[in-house]
Formats: structure tokens, C-alpha cells, sequence
């Protein structure tokens, strides 16, 4: 529950260093969820503070992210709110005038060493295989030496004071009790000289002054909490409620992490997942349904989520079970709906009508829209001829055999029209027994000619589709290929 009975407000604060991680949009699954059920708010800020690593491109790409998974935020950089600005470096001011107020308070302290002493310390520290920390030597100056070090305008950083004793500890409501004692701390920068912040005082200070009340991030957060929390204190200010997500992980168990997965939401996208199976599988990695459902939807999750059911252990982003599910989601949507979704992933424009009657023979198969393109390749054009496999048929017939067969089918449909779908199997079944054929040979030496591949959906269903005119001049094409070859 929130604290105090504070309104629930989430965020994700994600950093566009480029194409919009998996993992925040797992994270942004569950802020939206949770703020919703409680109808609370879920704010979207970007912190661009490391310029280093920032991707102009990357700013637009996270609300068009969230949007496509329908996850938009309630108050961000485009919606806008109360409590913005929604963007990091246009809140520079209040870093500022925070880290000071921190300092007057005694909480920090002002750090005039030079990148290349920290940088020597850091290394000493290595030599001596001790964890790298802060020294302290600015905490140590004496009043005089900094008076002396302001009035040259020597740049400072802004250090958090650590206390030297005691412990931080807090209730996180995902991974119970947690506590760190003070003295594996280091008194981290908050602020850089240039004036922009940390993420050791970007991160609370913003959800104090955005009013968050429920941080809900992943997991990899942990142990920067500590120092949070000492910066709460220092101000006086209440704590949100801190829970932290297990952060998805690749078969091998190691964080998952671009080498071994895509982790792009914009890859999976491209790929033909459909937002609300990505969803359910996020969701499905992070959190048990108490009903054990597999399948549920973005309501059916914000109605049952529960923070003290979020697993614990490290979920594995098994990407069979990912296609398993979006086929799932795929079956279920009506031929219209799946028309509009495979468009964007033909590589040229179908005509609707024409979608309409190709979709129910290949939709049951698709994992992903991306497949509609292979799928439908010989509904959409003739196969080569030459081409065509006939490897199956060919084990026990002669090339010269397979296209008479063909050819006598071809004549009796031709003489008695267009075949029923009991009289397209007679004919084939008769002409098999006739010849002294497998009638299985036959049908699949038709069923190449006709459709292209040896693994197409049904025969008939598909030359219904097709047409009756294409269908005969597929046959006589192949019978042709086949005499050539002979
Ligand atoms: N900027 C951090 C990120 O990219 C934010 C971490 C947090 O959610 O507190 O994930």
C-alpha cells in the first residue's frame, strides 16, 4: 500500500542511449499495472543526463515504444503534468540548488579532487586489491583550505556525506528486508561540476519531487538504494516504497543482454510480435497468476497483480514460449484484424480481398506476422517450375511418370470441370490405384506442382484460394518442367 496513503504514482526513468530496452518496458508493464489498479498516475521521464552515452533519435523512440505496447504514460515528456519538467537536463536548477541545501545540512560535502587524483586513487586501490571508494580527502580539508579552494573557483563536485557508522536498511516489497551496512558505502558524487547530476541524486530526487510513491524497477537497482535512502534522510523527506523486479535473464542464466537475445522492444516489433502477447509473456516471466493462467490479458493482469506475488528468482526469456504465446494470440484475432496487422509485412501491397481469403489457410500456423511473407509466398505467386521439390515422388517414380500422372488429372478436371473436394480426392485415389502408385506419392507430387512446397497447408484449400484458372496452369507448368527435366 502506498505510504501514508500517498496517491500511487509510478515512473520508469529510462536513459535513451538508444533503442528501447526490453527490460523497461518490463518495467514499465508493471508501473503502468500497478498505478492503474490503485488509479494512481505512471509518469515517463528520461534521463538524458549521461551525455556520453545519449541518442538524440532515442528520445522519440521511448513513448513510441510504450504507445505500441499501449503502455503510454500518464505525464511525460509529452503529455506533460505537474510535477515536470519530465526530462532530466531540463531540470538542471533543482540539482543544483538540492545538492547545496544537501551540504548546509551536513549530508554533503564539496569534492575538489581532479579526475586524475581520483583516477590514481582508483588504481592504488586495485593495486592493493581493496574495493574501489572514496578516499575522503576533500571531507578532511579544513575550513581555510576550502575558502581558499571557492575563491579560485576551483570546480567541485557535490559528495554524499556516508555516515561512518551504522546501517541502511528498508522493506522492499519484492525482496522482503534489505540492508546494507555504512561502511561498504562510498560517499558517491551526486553532483558533477558541470552541474549535472548523478543518477545517485537524478533518480530520488526527481521521485521526490514527482511524488512517487512506489518504485518499481529492476532488480540490478538494488544496492544504489542505500544511498537514496541516506539522502531521504538528510532532507527529512518520506521514503516510496521500493520494489525491485527480477531482471530477465538469457538461457545461460547470465543478464540478459544484447549478444545473447534481441533486447530492442523495437526488434520484436519488427519480428511480428503483437503488443498484447509481449505483454502477457512479460508479465507471465515477472509474476505467478494465482489461478495459474498462462494466458491473460493487460486488464486480467492489472485487476490480479499483487506485488508480493512478483517472483523472486531470476526469469529465464525463453523465446519458444514467447512465439508459443504470440501464435496463441495470433489464432485467436478474426481474419480482418490479422489483415491489417500482416500489411506493414508484405513486401508488396496485396489486395485486401485477396488477405481475406489467403489468411485462414496459413493462420494457424503463424507465430509471427513476419512469416505472413513466406506463408503466403506461392499463394501470392507461381513457384518456378523448375524448381519445384519433387524429391518425395521422385524416390519411386521416373520424372516422365509423375507428369503423365499429373497430366491425366489435369485432363479429367479439365473435361468435367472444376472438381468438388470429394471428387478432387476420387480422382487422385482412382488414377494411384490405377497406375499401381502409393496414393500418397501422388498426392504430394500434386500438391508440389500446386502449391510450390511439400509443407503447404491442405491441397484443395489451397487451390480453392488460388483459383481455378491458376491452379490448372500451375499443373500444366509443372507437367511441362517435369518433361523438360526428363
Ligand atoms: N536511468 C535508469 C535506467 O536507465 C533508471 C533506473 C530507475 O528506474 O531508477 O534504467
Amino acid at each position: 500500500m502506498p505510504p501514508s496513503g500517498r496517491p500511487v504514482r509510478t515512473r520508469i526513468a529510462p536513459s535513451p542511449t538508444g533503442e528501447p530496452h526490453i527490460g523497461n518496458m518490463y518495467a514499465a508493464l508493471f508501473c503502468k499495472a500497478f498505478a492503474a489498479q490503485h488509479h494512481g498516475r505512471f509518469i515517463l521521464r528520461l534521463e538524458d543526463t549521461d551525455r556520453a552515452r545519449f541518442v538524440p533519435e532515442a528520445v522519440q523512440m521511448l513513448p513510441d515504444a510504450l504507445h505500441w505496447l499501449g503502455l503510454d504514460p500518464d505525464e511525460g515528456p509529452e503529455q506533460g503534468g505537474e510535477y515536470g519538467p519530465y526530462v532530466q537536463t531540463e531540470r538542471l536548477p533543482s540539482y543544483r540548488e538540492y545538492g547545496e541545501e544537501l551540504v548546509k545540512r551536513g549530508g554533503g560535502y564539496y569534492c575538489f579532487c581532479t579526475p586524475e587524483r581520483l583516477e590514481d586513487m582508483r588504481r592504488e586501490q586495485e593495486r592493493r586489491k581493496e574495493p574501489p571508494r572514496y578516499d575522503r580527502h576533500c571531507l578532511r580539508l579544513s575550513e581555510e583550505e576550502r575558502q581558499r579552494l571557492l575563491a579560485d573557483n576551483t570546480p567541485y563536485s557535490i559528495r554524499l556525506r556516508v555516515p561512518d557508522e551504522g546501517s541502511v536498511s528498508w522493506d522492499d516489497a519484492v525482496r522482503g528486508t534489505v540492508s546494507f551496512e555504512n561502511r561498504v558505502l562510498t560517499d558517491q558524487i551526486l553532483l558533477r561540476p558541470s552541474g549535472y547530476p548523478t543518477s545517485h541524486l537524478g533518480i530520488p530526487l526527481d521521485d521526490y519531487l514527482m511524488r512517487i510513491s512506489h518504485v518499481i524497477r529492476a532488480e540490478e537497482w538494488l544496492s544504489s538504494v542505500p544511498y537514496y535512502i541516506l539522502l531521504y534522510r538528510a532532507f527529512g523527506w518520506e521514503l516510496p516504497v521500493f520494489a525491485h523486479l527480477s531482471i530477465l535473464r538469457n538461457k545461460d542464466r547470465s543478464k540478459m543482454s544484447k549478444r545473447k537475445n534481441p533486447t530492442s522492444v523495437m526488434w520484436y516489433r519488427r519480428q511480428g510480435f503483437l503488443p498484447e502477447a509481449l505483454l502477457n509473456f512479460l508479465a507471465l516471466l515477472g509474476w505467478s497468476d494465482p489461478d495459474g493462467k498462462e494466458v491473460f490479458s493487460f486488464q486480467e493482469f492489472t485487476e490480479k497483480l499483487t506485488l508480493e506475488r512478483v517472483v523472486k528468482s531470476a526469469p529465464i526469456f525463453d523465446f519458444t514460449k514467447l512465439e508459443w504465446l504470440n501464435g496463441v494470440y495470433i489464432r485467436a484475432m478474426t481474419v480482418e484484424a490479422l489483415a491489417d496487422a500482416v500489411q506493414p509485412f508484405l513486401p508488396e501491397p496485396v489486395e485486401r480481398a485477396d488477405l481475406l481469403r489467403m489468411l485462414p489457410l496459413v493462420q494457424e500456423r503463424m507465430k509471427k506476422l513476419n512469416e505472413v511473407d513466406a506463408l503466403t509466398e506461392y499463394l501470392r505467386h507461381d513457384p518456378d517450375p523448375q524448381g519445384l521439390p519433387f524429391a518425395t515422388a521422385l524416390k519411386r517414380q521416373p520424372r516422365p511418370a509423375i507428369a503423365d500422372a499429373l497430366s491425366a488429372l489435369a485432363s479429367t478436371w479439365e473435361q468435367r470441370g472444376q472438381p468438388t473436394a470429394e471428387h478432387w480426392d476420387t480422382s487422385v485415389r482412382e488414377l494411384a490405384e490405377r497406375l499401381g502408385w502409393k496414393a500418397g506419392d501422388l498426392f504430394m507430387a500434386l500438391r508440389v506442382a500446386i502449391t510450390g512446397s511439400n509443407a503447404s497447408p491442405p491441397t484443395y484449400e489451397f487451390a480453392q484460394v488460388l483459383g481455378w484458372p491458376a491452379t490448372l496452369r500451375r499443373l500444366h507448368a509443372a507437367i511441362a518442367a517435369l518433361r523438360e527435366a526428363a
